[in-house]
């Protein structure tokens, strides 16, 4: 083991044990050696870091830190120890069944510098459960939650410098699980390889929080029940691309996407949605669809549901929305705002929806959307500010990172 920890300014804990690493996978497909441990970490420091870029301007996801977190897996040895390197290129065979058959899989959470200059990450092990579900559902090993948690802590730590001293701006985590079995079978690989690169990123959208258009249209359906949908598979996400300029081309700028011959409504391109409004019982109501194997379970939506309903100043139901719902409730005035929600925006509120041949405009109130701005500012205050909700992670202080949770 190579710890050379005093650089990045930790202690190396040697107590640290691994549990849980055949979990949800039968005995004789369980790896025979150890997993993936923190304590094991081997750092390689660049030579050669990089210029940081203007944090005014960064287009998300086009650059990357210095460095980057790889864990292998065979399904003889076991995970390998996890290795800290420079950024660079991977070499896969030209077989492996990530590029052949998507086996593959990603999680997106943020890293924010808080007032204190503090680097915090928001709800991680909800990140970590999420991609040990998508995993089982790609057919990738189990891993270690917490020990991958202690690994990107010390990748950040490292890159520290690339985690953006300001309010709007953070540093994207972008977990990647791919199946590198060498052949072509379909088959479950018999070799993975997690990584984890990290990319400073501004506002995700271009027009800040300026209310979205919409295109809902039935063409193009995200995900449906037994499919993948509720998990964050790259496939999901490849092709829903040509439905993006689809909606582009009709003058919109996300697509609505619709489930079902009632025209469900599911998801706001890659967010979840949330419709506050007047129920049809009078009641004052925020929505979002359930999590019924086509909605993606969203760490914000989570975050805005426990939210709202700890608030208890209006109903706050998971329930099915269609088009014909919503249609009805504009008709009625009954609709107060809608918005998306997500780790790259926080939340995206929606301004105008093209279905069958007809601009739905969504109202804001008076001075924007209120509940949305509301939202926006608590969670933010969470992440970056961290007002309330404050909570050391309990591996978290020696790290001089504390993280930022819920209750
Ligand atoms: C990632 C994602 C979301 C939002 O999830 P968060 O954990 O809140 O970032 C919503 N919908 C889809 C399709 C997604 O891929």
């Amino acid at each position: 083991m190579v710890c050379n920890n005093a650089q990045v300014g930790i202690t190396c804990q040697s107590n640290i044990h691994i549990n849980g690493r055949n979990q949800g996978f039968p005995a004789e497909h369980s790896p025979k050696h150890h997993t993936a441990s923190a304590t094991d970490l081997i750092i390689e420091r660049s030579q050669t870091p990089k210029a940081r870029p203007d944090q005014t301007n960064l287009v998300f996801g086009t650059v990357f830190t210095d460095h980057m977190l790889t864990i292998e897996w065979t399904s003889t040895g076991g995970w390998e120890e996890p290795h800290i390197k420079p950024f660079d290129n991977l070499s896969l065979h030209p077989a492996c069944s990530a590029m052949h058959y998507a086996v593959q899989l990603f999680e997106g959470m943020k890293a924010y510098r808080d007032a204190d200059d503090k680097v915090r990450l928001f709800r991680p092990m909800l990140n970590m459960n999420r991609m040990a579900k998508s995993a089982q559902r790609a057919c990738l090993p189990a891993f270690d939650k917490a020990e991958l948690v202690e690994c990107i802590k010390k990748l950040i730590q490292l890159d520290q410098e690339w985690v953006p001293k300001s309010n709007s701006a953070s540093l994207y985590i972008r977990p990647t699980f791919l199946g590198t079995e060498p052949s072509l079978g379909v088959k479950k690989p018999s070799r993975a390889l997690l990584y984890v690169i990290l990319s400073p990123v501004g506002s995700y959208f271009s027009t800040g929080a300026k209310p979205v258009s919409l295109w809902a249209d039935s063409k193009y359906v995200r995900a449906w029940k037994g499919g993948t949908g509720d998990c964050k598979m790259g496939g999901n996400y490849g092709a829903s691309i040509y439905a993006q300029y689809e909606a582009v081309d009709y003058g919109c700028q996300q697509v609505l996407w619709l489930y079902g011959d009632d025209h469900q409504i599911t998801e706001v391109g890659t967010m979840n949605v949330f419709l506050f409004w007047t129920n049809e019982e009078g009641e004052e109501e925020l929505s979002t669809p359930p999590l019924d194997g086509v909605i993606l379970p969203g760490i914000t939506r989570q975050s805005i549901l426990e939210l709202t309903r700890k608030w208890g100043e209006f109903k706050v139901c998971e329930r099915h929305l269609t088009m014909a719902d919503l249609c009805c409730a504009l008709k009625e005035r009954r609709v107060k705002e809608m918005f998306g929600s997500g780790t790259a925006c926080v939340v995206s509120p929606v301004g105008r929806i093209l279905y069958q041949g007809e601009n739905l405009h969504i109202p804001c109130q008076e001075d924007g959307p209120q509940l949305a701005s509301r939202l926006m500012k608590e969670l933010t205050d969470i992440q970056v500010r961290s007002l309330t909700h404050r909570h050391t992670h309990p591996r978290g202080t020696h790290s001089g990172f504390t993280t930022s949770v819920f209750r």
